[in-house]
């Protein structure tokens, strides 16, 4: 049994920090957390990584991705590919992610069941890659927000129940639901509502049965409303929340996924996107920036996703999303408990996201300290995926 000694690190185990501390990694667990001082014989015999002060984290987790998509400026033509070759860019992308850091991806929406069985090869050792919480195919109106690339398409509360226990059958870990239009389905108002309460409802209800999270995609205002009231676990995006749903999601513990770097990506980029995306996300950005804001003060919790796959934002920029939504307003600290212990609590994982004896050995160290300077989240020194080293500087 392989075992390693990070000494003498600042350590953020997913909550708070601890300074002078030690992690002792045993077959792909961790064995020991505690006063690098005091750390237990086996440390000695263990391969020892010197820390020498600098931050070990949990691996970051990602809750929004979609492997089957590169980020190139055509999201629509992106999907013209057979799912033969999607499962080839899933792979390369998968890399990119554990690269970066990211010991864990959820990914809302793909082609068939590719991101299920890529999921499943990366857990049976045959690609090298973060944990893949899949969620099979999003589920959208006919016609819906992403009918033309990643989603199913749906109709009714029992047609629903039937496309959610589809999902699970394919593999799917998790659920998306297409509450609202979106930008980069040309013909669709952002703010369009989609599914009605009651398909919601239905949705929500299924998920919930076979103990698994669901996540809504929600950028309008009635859509997130319907959500909240159904009880999703996190509405992404979220741009046109209430003051009411804000409450109403404190109290429920419904988790924001931002998605900042999605906005940015193409609104930055009026040069290669398409011209309809970039004007629904001008119509968006300023009340998505001012609604984070509120958010944060209203007490609502965050988890970090990305949107990863659309138009330049690729694979691996959790660190750049924790960064972003530092500058949008959310504290250090919050912002790297949103890409570690609170996306854990949202996608029900028990063995990731906070470095406690018994967890599973995911961890990052980094050159200098995040919560420093949040942009030390761009150069990670060494990622460890399940007691492996996935890659290192040195
Ligand atoms: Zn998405």
């Amino acid at each position: 049994m392989t075992s390693t000694y990070f000494g003498d690190a600042t350590l953020f185990d997913g909550r708070i920090v601890r300074r002078r501390h030690g992690v002792l990694v045993e077959g792909g667990q961790i064995a020991w957390v505690g006063a690098h001082a005091r750390a237990p014989r086996e440390a000695r015999a263990a391969a020892s990584v010197a820390c020498e002060g600098r931050t070990l984290t949990p691996g970051l987790i990602d809750c929004h991705v979609h492997l089957c998509f590169d980020g190139e400026a055509n999201f629509v033509a992106e999907a013209g590919v057979t799912e033969a070759y999607a499962a080839v860019k899933c792979i390369g992308n998968a890399a990119r992610q554990l690269a970066a850091g990211v010991t864990t991806v959820r990914d809302l929406g793909g082609f068939g069941a590719v991101v299920c069985e890529v999921g499943k090869a990366i857990e049976d050792g045959r690609a090298a890659g973060p944990r893949v919480i899949a969620s099979g195919q999003a589920l959208t109106i006919t016609g819906g927000h992403g009918w033309n690339t990643f989603a199913r398409q749906v109709d009714g509360p029992d047609g629903l129940r039937a496309a959610v226990r589809e999902q699970i059958r394919a593999g799917a870990r998790s659920i998306k639901i297409v509450a609202t239009g979106g930008v980069l389905t040309p013909g669709i108002p952002v703010d369009f509502a989609a599914f009605t309460p009651a398909e919601i409802e239905a949705a929500v209800e299924e998920a919930h049965s076979w103990g698994v999270p669901i996540a809504a995609h929600a950028i309008g205002r009635t859509g997130i409303d319907n959500c909240v009231r159904a009880g999703v676990d996190s509405i992404e995006h979220g741009a046109q929340m209430s003051q009411w749903a804000a409450r109403r999601m404190k109290e429920q513990g419904i988790f924001q996924v931002p998605t900042i770097s999605a906005l940015l990506g193409i609104v930055d980029h009026p040069e290669d996107v398409p011209a309809y995306a970039v004007a629904k996300g001008k119509q968006i950005l300023e009340m998505a920036h001012e609604v984070f804001a509120r958010a944060v003060k209203t007490g609502v919790r965050h988890a970090c996703g990305t949107d990863a796959g659309t138009p330049h934002n690729p694979h691996g920029s959790a660190p750049r999303e924790v960064i972003r939504m530092v500058e949008w307003g959310l504290a250090p600290l919050s912002a790297l408990q949103a890409a570690t212990a609170n996306a854990a609590e949202l996608l029900r994982l028990p063995t990731t996201g906070t470095l406690e004896r018994g967890m599973d050995a995911d961890l990052v160290l980094w050159e200098s300290d995040p919560l420093d300077d949040v942009s030390a989240l761009l150069s990670p020194r060494l990622v460890m995926r399940g007691g492996s080293v996935a890659s290192a500087l040195h």
